[in-house]
């Protein structure tokens, strides 16, 4: 399938304007990785006889994580609601225009930027959201279910982003042929049709949010004047 023309523009100038001259996508992603297994390693090394029941941290924490995913996606990530309009720009008027379903990949390391999260989100992460959290728990249940629940929540951002950055990957690629990437990576597509993306499979990662709520759809259907078919989906 042919990449249209004004993809290739919002990527030249999305390039110019948003990519510093010295960024280095593969140090973005080395520092994402990096920083967010030294939160999960430095959280587990703090765990002593974790009881069973303390274990149920792990679970509630992946299902909290979709749910926020699902509705943060659905929500603030596609609509712009005030205050928090710049999540709004990043993700539905430049990611969405940067990769569309015709084009989904990464063209180099540099575009890398249109997918990951700023580095200071890891700091915003753990200050605005997982130190509240780890001190409730921490006081109100134990400490190993606070330190279970912070690494569970870093974990499981780790996994957004590697999957996200594996479905912008070349299919062909190593990355790309992960076990279990394609079939995700097909929903994720469905999602990057402009017509599509404000309706369904708002999970990046497990649709289970999407499979509760019934926005979960499998293959991309033409929009009823569309003369494209979706022959071409992997
Ligand atoms: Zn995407
Ligand atoms: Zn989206």
């Amino acid at each position: 399938m042919a990449r249209p023309a004004e993809v290739d523009a919002f990527r030249a100038a999305y390039r110019g304007t948003e990519i510093p001259p010295r960024y280095s996508g593969r140090a973005h992603l080395v520092f994402t990785s990096v920083a967010t297994l030294a939160v999960v390693g430095g959280c587990l090394a703090q765990l002593s006889a974790v009881s069973a029941w303390e274990w149920l941290a792990l679970p509630a924490v992946f299902l909290y994580a979709n749910l926020a995913e699902y509705w943060g996606h659905r929500g603030p990530m596609h609509r712009p609601w005030r205050g928090l309009r710049s999540i709004y720009t990043r993700h539905t008027l430049q990611h969405h225009r940067f990769f569309t379903r015709e084009a989904m990949a990464f063209d180099g390391p540099r575009d890398y930027r249109a997918v990951l999260f700023p580095p200071l989100l890891i700091l915003f992460f753990l200050g605005a959201m997982a130190l509240p959290m780890w001190l409730l728990l921490y006081l109100f249940a134990s400490p190993n279910v606070a330190w279970l629940s912070v690494a569970t929540g870093f974990a499981y951002f780790l996994n957004y982003e590697w999957l996200h950055f594996a479905y912008h990957c070349e299919p062909a690629s190593r990355v790309g042929r992960l076990p279990g990437v394609q079939r995700l990576r097909r929903l994720h597509r469905v999602h990057h049709d402009p017509q599509l993306m404000s309706r369904c499979n708002f999970n990046i990662t497990y649709p289970i949010g999407d499979w509760l709520f019934g926005t979960r759809a499998e293959l991309w259907k033409p929009p009823p004047a569309g003369p494209a078919t979706d022959a071409d989906d992997n």
